[in-house]
């Protein structure tokens, strides 16, 4: 667990063919304590995940800094574990297989499978775990990538639009399973949506973004009640 701390983030797109820029948001300052539960929640297009790819290294900030822990991020890393809309699992793999991939490097092959079965049964799919990806549901292949990205034991998990493309019912049951998820962690999880039922659920802030004319975001900083 690690605190997030963004500083003065820009990002400015620049279209060299046509000799145009458009900027995004200018000056994103937003800190995430550690074991928080944060959702960046916007219309489409506001920056949600150009602000999520900055964090986890994956797109570079125009301006600014962004702080895991006393780390500056300047690509991506097993501190920040990502979990898109799409699991994108390897389908060739097992489930096993999928989860270990990223981790061999580092492990040896007992520690990373036992990680990867640690996991697996953390977000409950211990008995698919030599099933392959196509004989899963959407919902079980989010749940199979959610413990890709927790068997790197990262510092903070990031999210993004992780059930945008799973039907009501799945989508319901995975917020149970991120819910048990984050109280079995105490990871710091920055979760981006567009949906506010989920943000209200799910997280203990909500960071409004939206859009002013000129592209410039207008952000709000909305703490919840927790009982
Ligand atoms: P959200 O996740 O909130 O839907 P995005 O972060 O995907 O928003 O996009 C924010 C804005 O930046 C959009 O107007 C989008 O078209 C633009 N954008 C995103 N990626 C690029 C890119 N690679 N090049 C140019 N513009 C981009
Ligand atoms: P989402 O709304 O699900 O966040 P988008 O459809 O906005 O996704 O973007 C999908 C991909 O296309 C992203 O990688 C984003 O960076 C890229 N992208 C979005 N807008 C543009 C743009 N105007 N020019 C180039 N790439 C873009």
């Amino acid at each position: 667990m690690a605190e997030v701390n963004i500083n003065h983030v820009g990002k400015t797109f620049e279209n060299k063919t046509e000799q145009t820029t458009y900027t995004v948001f200018e000056d994103i300052d937003l800190h995430v304590k550690s074991g928080e539960f944060v959702s960046l929640l916007g219309p489409s297009g506001c920056g949600k995940s150009t602000l999520l790819n900055i964090i986890a290294g994956l797109d570079q900030a125009s301006s600014g800094t962004v702080l895991v822990g006393s780390k500056e991020v300047k690509g991506p890393g097993v501190d920040r574990g990502v979990v898109f809309q799409e699991a994108a699992l390897m389908p060739w793999m097992t489930v096993l297989d999928n989860v270990m991939f990223g981790i061999k490097k580092r492990y040896s092959k007992e520690e990373a499978r036992n990680k990867a079965i640690e996991y697996l049964k953390l977000v409950h799919l211990s008995k698919f775990i030599d099933s392959y990806p196509h004989e899963l549901s959407g919902g079980m292949k989010q749940r199979v990538s959610i413990a890709r990205a927790l068997a790197m034991d990262p510092e903070v998990l990031l999210m993004d639009e992780p059930f945008g493309a799973l039907d009501e019912q799945t989508r319901s049951m995975l917020h149970k399973e991120v819910q048990y998820i984050w109280e079995q962690t105490g990871k710091t999880i920055i979760f981006v949506t567009h949906n506010i039922r989920e943000s209200i659920l799910l997280s203990d802030r909500i960071v409004l973004m939206g859009v002013r004319p000129g592209g410039i975001i207008n952000i709000f900083d909305v703490p919840l009640p927790r009982p």
